[in-house]
C-alpha cells in the first residue's frame, strides 16, 4: 500500500534524465508491489460461511454437499405437565430463537446452553439396576416475557432452539467439569498424517544417506 502511494506522489520531468529517473522510479514501485501476498480474510472462507449459516439456522451446504434446510420457525408445544407452551407462548419462542441465532458463534450458544441449564445430582432413584450410571440430572430455563427464568422440559427447550441431544449433553458435560466448551469442530490432527516418529525416521534415513550419494557421484566422474 505504501509503496503504490507513491506512485502518485511522482511528478514527471520535461527533460530526458527527469523522464528516465521517473520511469526508473515506476518500474522499482511495480516491482515492489508484484510480491504482496492476498490478505488473509477468514471469514470469506468457505467452512466459515457454513459455520456462521449453521449457527444462524438457515439453510447450508454440509462438508459432504448434502443441502441441510433451515430450522424450524413453528410455534412449539409439548404438552408436558410443566405447561412450558404456556409459560413461553409463540412469539416469546421466536424472541429467544433469535437471540440465540444471532449469536453466530458456536462456543458462545453452548455458553448460553450452560446458562439456561442447571445440573443437579439425582434426588431419588427409580431404577432397580444395581450399577445405575445415571448421577446427575438437568433442568432447563427459558426467560418468559418479563425476564423471569421459568423451568422447561428438554424436548421444549431443544425444540426451541433447533439443537439435538448431543450438543446439549456435551455442554452440560463441559459445565460439570467446570472447563469452559471451545469449538473443537475441525481442529483434529488429519486421520491421513504421516506420524511424527516416521517422518522423524525418513529425515535420519535422508541425512545418513546423503554422503553416501555424493561419494558415489565423486568416484563416478
Ligand atoms: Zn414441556
Amino acid at each position: 500500500m505504501v509503496f503504490c502511494d507513491s506512485v502518485g506522489s511522482s511528478q514527471p520531468l520535461s527533460d530526458d534524465v527527469g523522464l528516465a529517473m521517473y520511469v526508473e522510479a515506476e518500474e522499482t514501485v511495480v516491482e515492489q508491489c508484484r510480491g504482496r501476498k492476498r490478505t488473509r480474510n477468514v471469514d470469506s472462507w468457505k467452512k466459515n460461511i457454513r459455520k456462521r449459516k449453521r449457527a444462524r439456522g438457515e439453510e447450508y451446504t454440509s462438508t459432504t454437499g448434502k443441502t441441510v434446510p433451515a430450522k424450524s420457525c413453528s410455534a412449539v408445544d409439548c404438552h408436558c405437565p410443566l405447561k412450558c407452551a404456556e409459560k413461553i407462548p409463540g412469539e416469546r419462542q421466536s424472541a429467544l430463537r433469535k437471540q440465540f441465532n444471532a449469536f453466530e458463534d458456536w462456543s458462545l450458544q453452548t455458553a448460553f446452553i450452560c446458562s439456561q441449564t442447571k445440573v443437579s445430582k439425582v434426588a431419588r432413584k427409580y431404577s432397580t439396576a444395581q450399577h445405575s450410571r445415571r448421577k446427575y440430572s438437568n433442568s432447563y430455563y427459558l426467560s418468559n416475557d418479563e425476564g423471569i427464568d421459568v423451568r422447561v422440559c428438554k424436548v421444549f427447550f431443544r425444540t426451541v432452539f433447533g439443537i439435538n441431544d448431543g450438543r446439549i449433553a456435551r455442554a452440560t458435560t463441559m459445565k460439570s467439569q467446570g472447563l469452559p466448551k471451545i469449538d473443537n469442530r475441525g481442529r483434529h490432527r488429519p486421520h491421513n498424517k504421516t506420524r511424527d516418529e516416521d517422518v522423524e525416521f525418513v529425515k535420519q534415513f535422508i541425512a545418513v544417506c546423503q554422503p553416501m550419494n555424493l561419494t558415489t557421484v565423486g568416484t563416478r566422474t
